[in-house]
């Protein structure tokens, strides 16, 4: 299971896809993709192997910005409701998780009484707590931060704004979590074989950090608030 994302100006999808294969040794039950362009964001998830996902993805979807998943189901079995990405209510926020969250119980009880789920995932938990904080009247980075100071667990995220689809919202706890660094391009991924085909240029994330990517920048910060500073290394890997 992993996590891949991607913010450029080549066609985000077919990336995507290649990304997933490559992280198909881990093991999976289900995945998934979400492609932003002017249009919208467009959700493809299936149950089975990425050739499965491949057969529901509508190849007339392109965009410039995207994020995958692979799924190893923890709570929730393995289905397409089930699988990521999620989006919150009212669909503005998509998001991919891999790792657990262990509080997502209490969080749906404490902070989301009147929503109504679509999956049976810890993790649709987190897309719908950005929602709620957002319409609290919360910037998103902000409500993401907020979001993710409440989860007890392990995570590696990706978040899309349909209002905004020139950044993604990551941030990485216990779960493995990389950001490629590309010309004109930034990448997301569980492990750097993923985004090989992209960039060699990985900067390493730790326990407790977000990032904000857009095509041309990273920003590190801890939940904190704190920026950090973090050159890339290169991946001496065969693509
Ligand atoms: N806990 C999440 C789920 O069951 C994510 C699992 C994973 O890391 O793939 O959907």
């Amino acid at each position: 299971c992993g996590i891949v994302g991607y913010i450029g100006t080549e066609n985000a999808r077919e990336i995507l896809l290649k990304g997933l294969e490559k992280l198909e040794y881990r093991g999976y039950d289900s995945a998934g993709i979400a492609v932003a362009n002017e249009d919208g964001v467009h959700v493809f998830k299936e149950k089975g192997r990425i050739a499965a996902l491949r057969d529901v993805v509508d190849a007339t979807v392109d965009g410039p910005v995207g994020i995958g998943h692979t799924r190893w189901a923890t709570h929730g079995e393995p289905s397409r409701v089930n699988a990521h990405p999620h989006q919150s209510e009212t669909e503005r926020f998509t998001l991919v998780h891999n790792g657990v969250i262990e509080n997502y119980e209490q969080l749906k009880r404490e902070y989301l009484p009147g929503v109504t789920q679509k999956s049976d995932t810890d993790t649709e938990v987190i897309v719908q707590l950005v929602e709620l904080f957002v319409t609290k009247g919360h910037s998103v980075e902000e409500a993401f931060r907020q979001t993710l100071s409440l989860l007890k667990g392990s995570y590696a995220t990706a978040l899309l704004d349909k209002r905004d689809t020139d950044i993604v919202y990551v941030a990485k706890n216990k779960s493995p979590l990389l950001i490629g660094v590309g010309e004109g391009a930034n990448v997301i991924a569980s492990d750097a074989m993923a985004m090989l085909q992209v960039t060699n240029q990985f900067v390493e994330i730790m326990d407790e950090e977000m990032v904000l990517v857009t095509r041309d920048d990273i920003t590190i910060k801890t939940l904190d608030g704190e920026v950090k500073n973090r050159a890339p290394y290169t991946a001496e890997l065969d693509a």
